[in-house]
Parts: C-alpha cells; structure tokens; sequence
C-alpha cells in the first residue's frame, strides 16, 4: 500500500469513540516519507492536534533542539505518535487505543522499511519493545524483528519529562548522549548499507 492511501485510510479514523470526541484532527505524522529513520511519541498534544504536526509544541521544541545536536533537521527522518490522536486534557492512552492504533503503525513500519527506531517515552518503548521502565531502557541499542525485518531501536526520554522536571540539567545530558548515541546507529547503518553495495 503506498504511503499516501495509509494516511487517507486513517485520517477519518473512528475505532476510538473518546478519541473521535477529544481530537480536532488525526495526526499522521510529519517528516520525510522516505526517511530511514523513524521517531515515535505518545500521542498529539494539544497544539500538535490543532495543527495537524507531532510534536510542534514544547516538547517538540526540545526535540528538535537535540536533532540539531546531531547535525538533522525534521526532514530528514519521520515522526509519528504510538496514537494518532489527542487524548482529553493529555490522559495516557489507553491499552484498548493503543492497540486500535497497532495496526495502522505496523502498516507504517511495513510501507517505509526504517532501518532505525527512536522510541520517545515508555509508551512508544513499550509498544514497540514490548518491554516497560524507559530509565534503564533509555540509550541502548535494541535489534529486534518488525514484520519480519530486523530495526536497531534506540528509547529516549521524553521531552515532556524533561519539562516536567523543571528542566533538570543531569536529564537533559543523559538525552544529549542518548542522541549521540542515535547518531552513532545511524552512521554504522548507512556504513553497512554501503558495504552491502559490493
Ligand atoms: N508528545 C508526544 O508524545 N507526541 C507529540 O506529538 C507531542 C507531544
């Protein structure tokens, strides 16, 4: 299925019924298309929900401060949400919306092939991990098989942690390195891809 038809198949999207109540709009994602690196968040906060981009808030700010610090820029990889839409006054997802948004993300996976994962917060971590406690899981480098195919996924914290903690400087270090670490991934991916050319 190209990419496209995914989005129109899941922009009037109404398997959650509070969700349909909460969201002004589903939250695709945003990004290149083609990127072989994919970012996942929670879900669309309220100024991602009224304007239709993840992560172009607050958190999105810091986000974007530590893609800098790697030398990238939104449009070099894709970012999307474990949940495609804005849950009242931003409550977790629930595990019943999470996996009424299951599909529809391995469908993503499917259709764009990353080589990369960054898993933002526990719940992108554990959605796709399958494992709970972003702290110890933050910065390491996790292989594991998705439809098939094997992705390097490196979790993160949460901007909105940092936030939450009154920007704590010791946190925010810990997620500089954990983007250093990204980066590192990134280099020996695209190191090996070349390899695999000969
Ligand atoms: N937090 C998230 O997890 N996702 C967003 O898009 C914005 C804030």
């Amino acid at each position: 299925m190209p990419f496209t038809t995914l989005k129109i198949k899941y922009d009037k999207c109404t398997k959650c019924t509070s969700l349909c109540l909460s969201r002004t709009q589903v939250v695709f994602g945003s990004g290149n298309p083609k990127a072989e690196v994919v970012f996942i968040g929670e879900a669309p906060g309220a100024t991602e929900d009224k304007k239709g981009i993840p992560f172009c808030g607050m958190s999105g700010k810091i986000l974007q401060e530590l893609l800098a610090a790697i030398g990238l820029t939104r449009e070099d990889i894709f970012i999307t949400n474990t949940i495609l839409c804005h849950p009242q006054d931003n409550r977790n997802p629930s595990k019943e919306e999470v996996e009424n948004c299951r599909e529809r993300l391995n469908q993503l996976i499917e259709i764009m092939q990353p080589k990369v994962m960054v898993t933002i917060g526990n719940f992108a971590t554990e959605r796709i991990l399958n494992q709970k406690g972003i702290t110890s899981l933050r910065g390491k480098i996790i292989t594991t098989k998705i439809n098939g195919k094997e992705i390097k996924v490196v979790p993160v914290i949460h901007p909105a942690s940092y936030l939450y903690s009154g920007r704590n400087p010791i946190m925010f270090e810990n997620m500089k390195k954990d983007f250093q670490t990204i980066a590192t991934v990134i280099k020996e991916t695209k190191f090996q891809k070349s390899l695999s050319d000969f």
